[in-house]
C-alpha cells in the first residue's frame, strides 16, 4: 500500500492515523458488534460519539458557552442561503465583502433570497489583496457583514477580522482549525467539513445564541439554525459516519497539540512553499504578502505551455492534484492540517528539480 501526497483543495487529504483508526473500528465499533455506519443516530453509542465530537471541537476552537455548534448537511453552499434566511427575519439587508469566487457565490445567494450589497471589494486590485479596513462600508440597513476568511480558489486570506458594528458572519470552510480564532468576535462561523475537518457530508455552524431568534418565518425547517440547535442537530438522520470521522480528526488534532501547535506547523509549511516560489523566476504567486493563504497556495509557471508536463511529472512523483482551479489556471497546492511537512518538502524539491530541467 502506498499513500501519495494529495494536494487536493477538497475533499482533501485526511490524517493517515485517522483512516487507520476508522479502518480498525469499521466492522466492530469498540465491541458493540456493528459499524458506526449501521447504528441508530438515537442510540446511546452514537449520541456519545456525537457529543464527544462537539465537546472536542468546542475545546479546540475555544467556542464560548453562549454559542451553539450545529452539525448540518448541504455544505457551505447551503449556508449561503441559511445566512439571509436566519438573520433577516426582522428585515434589513445583507452586507458582503467581495474577496473572490466564494464571497461572490455567497453574495449571489444573498441577492437571490433577500437584499444584499457589497461593503467593500478586492476587485480594484485584481483580487490580490484584502480591502482596506476603512474601505469597508456596510449599507445603513445591514443586519450582518459576511466575509470569506480564506478564498480557497484565489488563495487570498484576510489578515484581520473586519471591524463592524454588525454581527460578523464568516465562511471559514478552508481555514477553520488551521489557525487560532477568537470566536467571540463573530456572530456566525460556518465551514464545510471536507477541507480541514473530515470527509464531505457535514457542515459545522457556530452561532451566537442571541442570533437564533432572527429567522424569517418562511425559513424551511431543515435550513433553520434554531431548529437544529433545539434538537442537538438531530432533526432528522444526520451524516453519522462523517460526524464520527470528524470526531476522530478532532482527537488527532488534540494529539498534535491543538490549534496553536498546528498553526505553527502550517506557517512553517506555507513559508517553505512561498519562499521557494519567490526565490525562483520560474514560478509566481500574485497575492500581497499579508494576504497569502496559509492553506491554499496557487502558483503559475512563467511558461504555461509547461503546465501539462508539470502535472504529469508531479503525479508520477506521488504529488497528486496540483492542478489549479480553471478560473485561475496554473497550479494550486492545498496544504491543510493533514498535509505533513514532508509533503511540502517533497513538493518544493520537485519544483526546484523541474525548474532546473525546464527553466
Ligand atoms: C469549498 C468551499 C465552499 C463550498 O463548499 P461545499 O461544502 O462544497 O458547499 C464554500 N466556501 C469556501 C471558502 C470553500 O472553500
Amino acid at each position: 500500500m502506498t499513500r501519495h501526497f494529495n494536494f487536493c483543495s477538497g475533499p482533501a487529504t485526511l490524517p493517515t492515523a485517522v483512516l487507520e483508526r476508522a479502518r480498525d473500528e469499521m466492522l466492530d465499533y469498540q465491541g458493540r458488534g456493528l459499524s458506526v455506519m449501521e447504528m441508530s443516530h438515537r442510540s446511546d453509542t452514537f449520541i456519545d460519539i456525537a457529543e464527544r465530537a462537539e465537546a472536542d471541537f468546542r475545546q479546540l476552537m475555544g467556542v464560548p458557552d453562549n454559542y451553539s455548534v450545529l452539525f448540518m448537511q448541504g455544505g457551505a453552499t447551503q449556508q449561503f442561503a441559511c445566512v439571509p434566511l436566519n438573520l433577516l427575519g426582522a428585515g434589513g439587508s445583507g452586507s458582503y465583502l467581495d474577496t473572490g469566487i466564494w464571497s461572490q457565490k455567497a453574495l449571489k445567494e444573498g441577492r437571490h433570497l433577500a437584499t444584499a450589497s457589497v461593503a467593500a471589494s478586492a476587485e480594484d486590485n485584481g483580487y490580490t489583496a484584502a480591502p482596506a479596513p476603512r474601505a469597508i462600508l456596510p449599507a445603513s440597513d445591514a443586519a450582518y457583514l459576511h466575509y470569506c476568511d480564506n478564498e480557497t480558489i484565489g488563495g487570498l486570506q484576510m489578515d484581520r477580522v473586519p471591524e463592524a458594528d454588525l454581527p460578523l458572519v464568516c465562511d471559514m470552510s478552508s481555514s477553520i482549525l488551521s489557525k487560532s480564532v477568537d470566536v467571540s468576535k463573530f456572530g456566525v462561523i460556518y465551514a464545510g467539513a471536507q477541507k480541514n475537518i473530515g470527509p464531505a457530508g457535514i457542515t459545522v455552524v457556530i452561532v451566537r445564541d442571541d442570533l437564533l431568534e432572527r429567522a424569517r418565518a418562511d425559513t424551511p425547517t431543515m435550513l433553520n439554525w434554531k431548529a437544529f440547535a433545539d434538537e442537538g442537530s438531530m432533526l432528522n438522520t444526520p451524516a453519522t459516519y462523517a460526524w464520527y470521522l470528524a470526531g476522530l480528526v478532532f482527537d488527532w488534532l488534540g494529539e498534535q497539540g491543538g490549534v496553536a501547535a498546528i498553526e505553527r506547523l502550517n506557517r512553517r509549511k506555507a513559508a517553505k512553499l512561498y519562499d521557494a516560489i519567490d526565490a525562483s523566476g520560474f514560478y509566481r504567486n500574485p497575492i500581497a504578502a499579508a494576504n497569502r493563504s496559509l492553506t491554499n497556495v496557487p502558483f503559475v509557471l512563467h511558461d504555461a505551455s509547461l503546465n501539462a508536463t508539470f502535472l504529469e511529472e508531479s503525479e508520477a512523483a506521488g504529488l497528486l492534484t496540483l492542478k489549479g482551479h480553471r478560473s485561475v489556471g496554473g497550479m494550486r497546492a492545498s496544504i491543510y492540517n493533514a498535509m505533513p511537512e514532508e509533503g511540502v518538502d517533497r513538493l518544493v524539491d520537485f519544483m526546484g528539480d523541474f525548474e532546473r530541467r525546464y527553466g
